[in-house]
């Protein structure tokens, strides 16, 4: 496992990145194959020989992947989110994980606040209309957040920048997580319920939780009926909190529904389809990290991890 300081290595990058990290990891001596789009079949071909896979959440890192990576030292995810790589395999393997976790926070909370802002006003249906040559005046009322319960399910670094942005908007805020948060809680004048009483109590629910077992549809049928009639649910997290086929049954009864994510990206499937036309609901392509501040932070984070395992992996390797 040995890894000489001399070696040239070898970097495959398989989602569309910003230039700047090509650069930047160019300009640190490294050979760079950028192959943004690249079919799994393809994949699997030409992984061996990279040290380093740069990925963002489009590629699928399992094992089949992690094994034909037989030079593999490095997996690096440009971004938060590493439930499209086998973790577990990959430290089992000795490979180093690295990801972007501080970069996208405000873009992601930014564009939380855009939906739920969005939601209140109508304000997709309205641009709908105005650009389709009807003055919609008077056709869709709103409400104010002001005064409203947030609710935000995972208190982590987006729930909790979130929490900031909806105090600002005279909000009343509930949050719910797995571990201690109590201090940041405190902090921010944020009450801690479970779940069910945050899904009960709240008036605009967003989800925060990174993807893992416990999480998938986590939003299912039995914790929709928990909502009550009129509510928002947001969710920048990932398509498969909620149970997708479970929320068309209770839109009607939902104020409105802001989702960043799907269940499958690009959607698929019949039901994904007859979310995205239905008037309630609006849908973003995944676009929480796409901000030129963002991207930046995210080059540089990753670039200064890079640099920290390839110190690690030579004096450990
Ligand atoms: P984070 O790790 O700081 O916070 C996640 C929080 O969720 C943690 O506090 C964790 O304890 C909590 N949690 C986990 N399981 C839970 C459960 N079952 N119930 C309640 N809480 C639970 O992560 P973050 O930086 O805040 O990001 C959250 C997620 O947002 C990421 O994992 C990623 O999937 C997603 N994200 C999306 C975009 C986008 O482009 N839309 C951008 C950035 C991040």
């Amino acid at each position: 496992m040995g890894w000489e300081s001399g070696i040239q290595l070898k970097v495959l990058v398989t989602d569309k990145v910003d230039e700047k990290l090509l650069n930047r990891l160019r300009s640190m001596g490294m050979v760079i194959d950028y192959k943004p789009g690249i079919q799994r079949d393809e994949l699997l071909k030409l992984i061996d020989g990279y040290h380093i896979l740069v990925v963002r959440s489009r590629t699928k890192v399992d094992r089949e992947v992690i094994d034909r990576g037989t030079s593999l030292k490095i997996i690096a995810r440009a971004g938060v989110g590493l439930d499209n790589i086998d973790v577990e395999y990959a430290l089992k393997r000795g490979l180093v994980i690295i990801n972007s976790p501080n970069a996208a926070t405000y873009s992601a909370a930014e564009l939380t606040l855009t939906l739920m802002l969005m939601l209140a006003r109508n304000v997709h249906l309205h641009i709908f209309d105005v650009k389709n040559g009807k003055w919609s005046k008077g056709t869709y009322e709103g409400v104010e957040l002001r005064g409203k319960t947030l609710g935000i399910v995972g208190f982590g670094r987006i729930g909790r920048a979130v929490a900031r942005y909806a105090e600002a908007l005279g909000m009343r805020v509930l949050a719910t997580d797995i571990i201690d948060v109590s201090r940041y809680a405190n902090e921010l004048g944020v009450k801690l319920v479970s779940l069910s009483e945050l899904l009960e109590l709240s008036d605009v629910i967003t989800l925060h939780v990174a993807l893992t077992k416990d999480t998938y549809h986590m939003v299912n049928d039995d914790r929709l009926r928990l909502i009550k009639d009129g509510a928002m649910i947001v969710n920048t997290s990932r398509g498969e909190v909620i149970d997708t086929r479970a929320l068309l049954n209770h839109l009607d009864r939902l104020w409105g529904v802001g989702l960043d994510v799907l269940e499958h990206e690009p959607p698929r499937e019949d039901w994904e389809f007859k979310l995205i036309q239905h008037p309630k609901v609006i849908v973003t392509p995944h676009i929480g990290a796409e901000t030129v501040e963002a991207q930046g932070r995210i080059v540089e984070e990753l670039v200064a991890n890079i640099q920290d395992a390839l110190e690690r992996v030579r004096n450990h390797g």
